[in-house]
């Protein structure tokens, strides 16, 4: 026995909080127990023939210029890919950047986009009015029913694009239903799994083939950077993932990577109790006389409870609710939080209340709104790493008010 023969050596073997704290490290021969920051834009070689075998791609871990390898942002995408369980994956600048990417790189003119309707939305944007621009046609779905995205599906129809639970009214897609459609079709399946987290949703063993996150959230989830990842099998990412990022340069900079790195050492901690408060917080405002209907997929009332029990292993760090009285009485709600801030982002430590009407979903017309679940009184709620009865004390005060 020795400790090269150690089967912990092996990622594999490990659980994802393990591998989130050490994997995909790599070690300069000062040993360093952090991982190292690598603020270089290039690389100088050892001699004119190992440049020529490094630009043929014939050296193994090689790196040539930043843009599109930096031996910090490896560790991140390494590190990314263990948690997801994926071959490979690649780092973004943003999650926009990241789901651009994703899209744009598995389609050409010609080609046409199933995606469902309620998305983000600059994800919305990519696919209804980017896209088109480039001759390729999308049709937006109602995600909640898969047999909607079935009879979406043309002969050219290369993606499929969902994201599951949507924002901000938390609705479901199917993720292994509408798999199996995309590949009958012989189109690829891209899951922004930014809301449920790679920890309590695995799209990829539901059949997915590109899972895309913004790293801005939950990775981050201390409010600090931008980035983004997508991820899949070797064929995919180191083929038109790698060369559309190599050639555009959505790059994520190395000092962001490193950020993103130690964020994930603590993802597992912060997600669960952030899921945990959530849970809690979602139960007491459903009893709440003020709130006319609560939104938390692991809630009892939630109408697609039983697909939010298998496909995530938790309820989400999110909720959302519509207040009896609609907009004046949202907006006073609001603004009669002490701890909870206004604001739009989400996976954060500082719990943030979101009217998704007058921001996020303002450009979108109020027709589109209402199809999508964004009514005058909905708010949407991240939980953040506060103690869930100030949070709830800090919500009902906000309440009384109304
Ligand atoms: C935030 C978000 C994005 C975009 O990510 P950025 O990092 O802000 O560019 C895409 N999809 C979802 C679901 C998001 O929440």
């Amino acid at each position: 026995m020795s400790k090269q023969n150690n089967p912990l050596r092996d990622p594999r073997n490990l659980s994802a909080a393990t591998n989130l704290v050490h994997g995909g490290g790599r070690r300069t021969p000062f040993n360093e127990t952090s991982e190292a920051l690598f603020l270089s834009s290039g690389y100088s070689y050892p001699s004119s023939e190992h440049a020529e075998r490094l630009f043929r791609g014939e050296v193994e871990g090689g790196h040539n210029y930043s843009r599109f390898a930096n031996p910090t942002v490896d560790m991140f995408q390494d590190r990314m890919a263990l948690l997801e369980g994926a071959e490979a994956g690649r780092a973004f600048a943003s999650g926009m950047a990241a789901v651009t990417n994703a899209v744009m790189s598995q389609v050409r003119a010609g080609d046409h986009i199933v995606a469902s309707q309620a998305l983000f939305g600059g994800c919305r944007y990519v696919v209804e009015d980017y896209a088109p621009r480039f001759g390729v046609a999308s049709t937006l779905v109602d995600g909640r029913d898969p047999a909607n995205f079935a009879a979406a599906m043309q002969p050219n129809t290369k993606v499929v694009f969902i994201e599951t639970p949507t924002n901000p009214t938390l609705e479901l897609v199917d993720i292994r239903a509408v798999a199996d459609i995309a590949h009958a079709h012989g189109a690829k399946l891209i899951v922004d799994n930014v809301f449920a987290t790679a920890l309590y949703q695995k799209p990829l063993q539901l059949g997915a083939d590109i899972v895309t996150y913004s790293a801005t959230k939950h990775i981050d989830g201390q409010g600090r950077v931008l980035g983004g990842v997508v991820l899949g099998s070797k064929a995919i990412i180191e083929g038109d993932v790698h060369t559309f990022l190599r050639q555009t340069g959505a790059t994520l900079s190395a000092f962001n990577a490193w950020v993103l790195l130690k964020g994930l050492e603590t993802l597992p901690l912060r997600v669960r109790q952030m899921n945990d408060s959530a849970a809690r917080i979602a139960d007491t405002l459903a009893s709440h006389p003020k709130i006319s209907r609560v939104i938390y997929p692991h809630h009892a009332s939630h109408p697609q409870y039983d697909l939010a029990k298998r496909q995530m292993l938790a309820g989400s760090t999110l909720l959302a609710f519509e207040v009896a009285g609609g907009q004046d009485a949202a907006f006073t709600l609001c603004d009669n939080l002490a701890v909870i801030l206004i604001s739009n982002n989400l996976g954060d430590a500082k719990s943030i209340i979101t009217h998704p009407r007058t921001t996020t979903h303002q450009r979108l017309t109020e027709e589109v709104r209402l199809e999508t679940g964004v009514t005058p009184g909905l708010l949407r709620l991240s939980i953040g790493l506060e103690d869930a009865d100030d949070l709830l004390a800090d919500l009902i005060y906000g309440l009384d008010q109304v």
